[in-house]
């Protein structure tokens, strides 16, 4: 029997439309130099968004053809992410963070058509479109008045490609757009995993995933928002479509602070205090940043603030301590490149205290309605949720990835479930705690230990700032941790103290014996702590 419902494709078409009209008065602000925001409505942003469309029309890009871009989060941005799926193209923001040959592997393997580029990144662009095989323009975003030299692009692609001014482009078009009615299950975006390990991998999102994310995102179980919001998106948009948000707004009428390159935490904290914006979203390296600038300078007003989804990579429970003193409520959510991303967020259940609630806000989350989860074990057995039963996350569902753009992964995908190489337990009301990621679990003398509790111990030491442990090899043990410690600043640390106060926390044998003392922990281009490389750089001869 079939149902008597009407079959309407979801897709980005219907965000947009209903933005313009519902939402029309809705803003989004971009951060500028000097620390000034532009305010665009979401009426604006759409129309923008139909003008845009017309131009790659006008340009030869038709279904399916990949329009990449290479730009900060910001208002022109946000009108490519509605523009390029709407006509039924396929959005891909480019990672501007990694080295050239990894974007260039990334736009041919993807073979990007166009390319948007905002003008403060057309030196390295210009640079790189000899090895850009695919791209046929290049379409800049300058500021009004900004004299770029557009005649330069031209001249160092060595090849014969269109370049445009992107305001240029668009001015004296129609601001609205015969959108087509496109498959829901067609190709609507596509972000590469950010190549940690291995070439960088596409992940392919559809108009259904993407709106389905975006209706699930906004309940109250994850984030929670609604058209009363302003939510700071520090989250790039180059980053697993900075965590749907663009595409959440115009569905729930939040209005959105795009910060642009201006990512330090004094521009950061002036967009709080002048927007008034109430929400945020980043990962761990982002807020630790912004917390040693406020507690430098109590006078700034980031009060209007009240929670910020933190992910990516797991929060200290230090740092959501030091925010809860600030009256801002770190919310802890989970998910990956190839879950588009959102998969648990950490409410706890209703009607707790503060501190019943604390042991939940600590874990990853729980799952969201439409992802499955299940645990398996070294051995291929489905585990149990029953808090204690290690194995690795398994997902599945309509906003997950089965599978990677024009690659063969069958490892990573089995059975129609997607393996995340994640590692932790679930609890029986579905509460997800990581405690690592597989490959950097220590596996010491058979028995795991696990590198983010013990990163968390640390962090919460008052002398460390920032401590990272991988696993180095051993003769005896197979593995053992040594830790990698930055000082706060004007601090001196003491392994023997530092070992002390893990002593009494975890077992004996987890505890460290090899040290170090490090400037910086390296980043990934996400802002991660990126230990491939520290692992790389702390060959285990070097300490000993
Ligand atoms: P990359 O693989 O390059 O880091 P992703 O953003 O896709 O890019 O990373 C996803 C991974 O980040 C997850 O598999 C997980 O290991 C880690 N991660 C994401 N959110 C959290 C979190 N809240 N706690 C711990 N780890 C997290």
């Amino acid at each position: 029997m079939t149902s008597t419902m009407q079959h309407v494709p979801l897709g980005i078409r219907r965000l947009l439309e209903h933005a313009v009209t519902v939402y029309a008065d809705q803003k989004l602000f971009t951060a500028q130099p000097g620390g000034d925001l532009t305010e665009a409505t979401f009426a604006e942003t759409g129309a923008n968004a139909a003008r845009l469309a017309h131009a790659l029309v006008e340009l030869g890009v038709g279904q399916g053809d990949r329009v990449a871009t290479l730009m900060w989060n910001n208002q022109e941005h946000v009108e490519a992410y509605y523009a390029v799926p709407a006509m039924g193209a396929v959005l891909h923001p480019l990672n501007l963070r990694l080295p050239g040959e990894q974007i260039a592997f990334v736009a041919n393997h993807a073979e990007d058509k166009v390319v948007i580029v905002d003008h403060t990144l057309l030196a390295p662009v210009s640079a790189l479109l000899p090895a850009l095989k695919t791209i046929e323009h290049v379409i800049v975003n300058s500021p009004a008045g900004a004299d770029t030299d557009l005649a330069a692009v031209s001249a160092a692609a060595g090849r014969e490609i269109g370049v445009h001014d992107y305001a240029q482009l668009i001015a004296g078009r129609p601001g609205e757009f015969d959108w087509p009615e496109t498959d829901e299950n067609a190709a609507a975006a596509m972000c590469y995993t950010s190549g940690t390990t291995g070439d960088p991998k596409g992940v392919v999102y559809s108009h259904r995933s993407i709106f389905l994310h975006s209706m699930a995102a906004v309940g109250p179980a994850m984030m929670g928002l609604s058209q009363s919001d302003r939510v700071l998106a520090i989250v790039p948009q180059f980053h697993v479509l900075a965590w749907g948000l663009p595409y959440i707004a115009f569905y729930s009428g939040v209005e959105l602070v795009l910060p642009g390159p201006f990512l330090q935490p004094e521009p950061l904290a002036r967009m709080i205090e002048k927007t008034r914006l109430n929400r945020a979203s980043g990962v761990p390296t982002i807020w630790q940043g912004l917390l040693a600038h406020l507690e430098a300078n109590p006078d700034i007003d980031v009060s209007s603030l009240k929670e910020a989804v933190v992910g990516g990579s797991a929060c200290p429970p230090a740092l959501m301590e030091a925010y809860d003193r600030l009256g801002i409520t770190l919310l802890h959510a989970y998910g990956m490149t190839e879950t588009s991303p959102m998969v648990t967020v950490a409410r706890p259940p209703a009607g707790l205290t503060p501190e019943q609630a604390w042991p939940y806000r600590l874990t990853q989350g729980r799952f969201v309605a439409n992802v499955a989860a299940r645990l398996v074990g070294a051995d291929g057995s489905v585990l149990p949720w029953d808090g204690v039963s290690a194995g690795e996350l398994e997902l599945r569902g309509p906003w997950i990835a089965g599978g990677y753009y024009g690659v063969d992964d069958e490892d990573k995908f089995h059975d129609g479930w997607l393996r995340t190489g994640d590692v932790g337990h679930i609890s029986p009301e579905g509460y997800l705690t990581l405690t690592d990621r597989a490959k950097d679990v220590i596996k010491s003398g058979g028995e795991w230990i696990s590198s983010v509790q013990l990163e968390n111990l640390l962090m919460a030491h008052p002398a460390v700032a920032e401590a990272s442990v991988i696993g180095v090899p051993d003769e005896r043990w197979g593995e053992r941790p040594l830790a990698l410690v930055v000082p706060r600043s004007g601090a001196e640390v003491s392994f023997i103290e530092l070992r002390e106060f893990l002593a009494d926390k975890i077992a004996r044998w987890q505890v460290p014996e090899r040290w170090a003392v490090i400037s910086e922990v390296p980043k990934t281009s996400v802002g991660k702590f990126d230990k491939k490389r520290l692992r790389e750089q702390y060959a285990l001869g070097e300490l000993e």
